[in-house]
């Protein structure tokens, strides 16, 4: 039987530092600021849109969203990024993806202030966690990664395999176990025999967007197996890319979806916030 990594604890905790933290910045005047720009009418990107505006409120952090109609134009949009950047209230700009076709997320992304990039998509973020000097944490895989750590679970001279290669998630999920010392493999929808892979992980992180991808059959005993998948089932209920049902039984750790790595990701953006408000005021 697997120990349940309880992610909604461990981030109930992380929000407890990060809202003292900002009491403390609130003392010294400073209030950290995040701008959230949704622009068109996606259901989903809108309820993100309002957890991470509430999730604002609760660690005592100043939060403007800026719901901008489906025809917004690149212009148009352009504008109000580099009036974000220009803002000294704000510390943080994120702009929910996927933008309408019409509107290019990389041209958007590329024009945030990088030190206001509290997603850590920009490129210049991205290079810096190649490279291991980053300020901003990539969000969902820096959430993975204290799971880890809170759980007492040491990645060093572990073989970590990284199921899915996204630039958000499987990427930077790599580079960060890399950067702790594990030992790791990627793999993706080219890769042959994949369950030979799986089958050989300490650590296994997956992230396809499959629901119940991966099976006991594919991971070894004691393995500790962490869900990054956020599927709806036809019933509309949310599952994770494991069959926990099997996958259980034979793990040393796992994280449940939900209340795993979900509620781990706004916790980042968060932390990324009270960095930027502290580092804005040379902190
Ligand atoms: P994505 O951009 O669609 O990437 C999926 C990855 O899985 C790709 O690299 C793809 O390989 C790989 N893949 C697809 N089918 C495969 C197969 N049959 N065998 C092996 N690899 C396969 O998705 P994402 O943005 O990384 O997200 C992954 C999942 O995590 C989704 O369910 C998403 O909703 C969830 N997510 C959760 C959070 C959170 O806060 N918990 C945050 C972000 C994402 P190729 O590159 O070869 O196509």
């Amino acid at each position: 039987m697997a120990k349940i990594i309880d992610g909604k604890k461990i981030a109930a905790e992380i929000r407890g530092e990060i809202a003292q933290e900002c009491a403390e910045l609130k003392a010294k005047g400073i209030v950290p600021g995040l701008a959230v720009i949704i622009v068109g009418e996606d259901p989903a990107s809108q309820v993100y849109v309002r957890n991470k505006k509430k999730a604002c409120e609760e660690v005592g952090f100043h939060s403007e969203v800026y719901e901008l109609p489906e025809a917004t134009t690149e212009d148009e949009l352009l504008a109000l990024v580099k009036r974000l950047n220009a803002d000294d209230s704000i510390h943080g700009i994120l702009v929910q993806l996927p933008l309408p076709k019409h509107l290019n997320d990389e041209i958007i992304i590329d024009n945030i202030d990088p030190k206001k990039d509290v997603d850590a998509f920009h490129p210049y973020n991205v290079g810096e966690i190649m490279i291991g000097e980053y300020d901003y944490l990539p969000c969902t895989p820096a959430g993975v990664m204290a799971l880890l750590e809170k759980s007492g679970i040491q990645v060093e001279g572990k073989h970590c395999v990284v199921l899915g290669r996204s630039n958000i998630v499987g990427k930077p999920q790599a580079m960060l176990l890399l950067h702790a010392n594990g030992t790791v493999t990627i793999c993706h929808s080219r890769t042959k025999n994949l369950a030979l892979y799986t089958r050989e992980a300490d650590i296994l992180v997956v992230a396809v967007g499959k629901a119940d991808f991966v099976t006991g059959d594919m991971v070894k005993d004691d393995a500790v197996v962490i869900d990054v998948g956020m599927n709806r089932r036809a019933d509309g209920k949310l599952t994770g890319d494991v069959d926990f049902a099997t996958v259980e039984p034979k793990a040393s750790y796992i994280t449940p979806v939900p209340g795993g790595v979900g509620p781990m990701t706004i916790t980042m953006l968060l932390k990324n916030t009270l960095t930027s408000a502290k580092k804005h005021n040379n902190l």
